[in-house]
């Protein structure tokens, strides 16, 4: 594997692997690896001849007053895991190299999917994802890029933006990758004390526990949005940001459960904002979820 930090170095790398007839998966990541980071490379690993990891804490995605200095890093550590996972470029910039003429003034917004959940606290966060992924695809071009459904409007979002901009990427979700006890992997649960991080699965447990209401019968939109914000409001450590049940696809809001829908959770616990998703489909009354994969069992499933 090859760290590489230039843009036009990896261009070279990208453009030699398509000329010899390879086809180029990209995996975009802040690093900081874990088993959700492990999966996607693992699917690209699947699928593609050349799988490029980009490691860049993307400082356009963070709001003034978010972590951007505090954000974990490990790129000895992260050099290891890709290895192991077969990657064969990982792509870790500087900010000047990314963005030489300092932050950029040309900026892809994605509009309406952008509105809500997460955008409603991170007004400008989107807009950051979506031009570096922009670039990114730009510099790599990839044919496959692959995107964790844990961010789940950020999937969408992505998605959204390639179809407007016609660009040839096929955009891969993959499976939302938990810890054991529910929690979904992340690399800000690196800042919850061990009694936050005791706490922590308890966003998983009300959704869980919303989808049981859902196969119960429950179809009005708020009042499963209700269940879990019920759930959650004697865990006072956790500051509740949204629930909100959405289209799954469209994410546009909706007043009833009905066809494939996601239920998305965000919360503060300590200084980590912690977000979790299930996608719960309701089809001739029969009711289905994707809960997402406990680490370990991510292993052998395809994206
Ligand atoms: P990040 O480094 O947090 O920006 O995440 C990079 C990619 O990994 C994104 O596509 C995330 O959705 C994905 N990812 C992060 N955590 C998980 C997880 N627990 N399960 C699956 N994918 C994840």
């Amino acid at each position: 594997m090859k760290v590489v930090e230039h843009v036009a170095e990896l261009r070279e790398h990208c453009e030699s692997a398509r000329r010899a007839g390879h086809r180029v998966g990209l995996v975009p990541t802040m690093g900081y690896f874990h088993a959700g980071h492990r999966s996607l490379m693992r699917a690209a690993r699947a699928h593609d001849d050349f799988v490029v990891v980009t490691l860049f804490v993307n400082p356009t995605q963070f709001g003034p007053n978010e972590d951007l200095s505090a954000y974990p890093r490990d790129l000895a550590a992260d050099v290891s895991v890709a290895i192991e996972a077969g990657v064969d470029i990982l792509f870790a910039p500087s900010v000047d190299e990314m963005d030489p003429g300092g932050p950029p003034r040309t900026k892809v917004h994605v509009a309406e999917l952008t509105e809500g959940m997460c955008g409603a606290a991170r007004p400008t966060h989107f807009d950051g994802v979506t031009t570096v992924v922009a670039k990114l695809f730009s510099i790599v071009g990839p044919c496959r890029a692959y995107f964790g459904r844990k961010d789940y409007q950020q999937l969408a979002v992505v998605r959204r933006m390639t179809q407007d901009l016609n660009l040839p990427v096929e955009v891969v979700g993959c499976p939302l990758v938990r810890e054991p006890d529910g929690l979904a992997m992340s690399s800000r649960n690196a800042y919850l004390t061990a009694d936050e991080r005791a706490v922590a699965p308890a966003l998983f447990a009300a959704l869980v526990d919303a989808v049981a209401t859902v196969r119960a019968g429950e179809r009005d939109a708020r009042a499963v949005e209700r269940r879990v914000a019920d759930a959650l409001a004697h865990r006072r450590e956790i500051a509740l940001e949204y629930v909100e049940l959405r289209g799954a696809a469209s994410l546009e809001p909706l007043t009833r459960v009905d066809g494939e829908v996601v239920l998305a959770v965000a919360g503060r616990l300590g200084r980590a904002r912690l977000i979790d998703n299930v996608v719960i489909q309701v089809v001739d009354g029969r009711v289905d979820a994707d809960l997402g994969v406990e680490v370990g069992a991510d292993e052998v499933l395809d994206a």
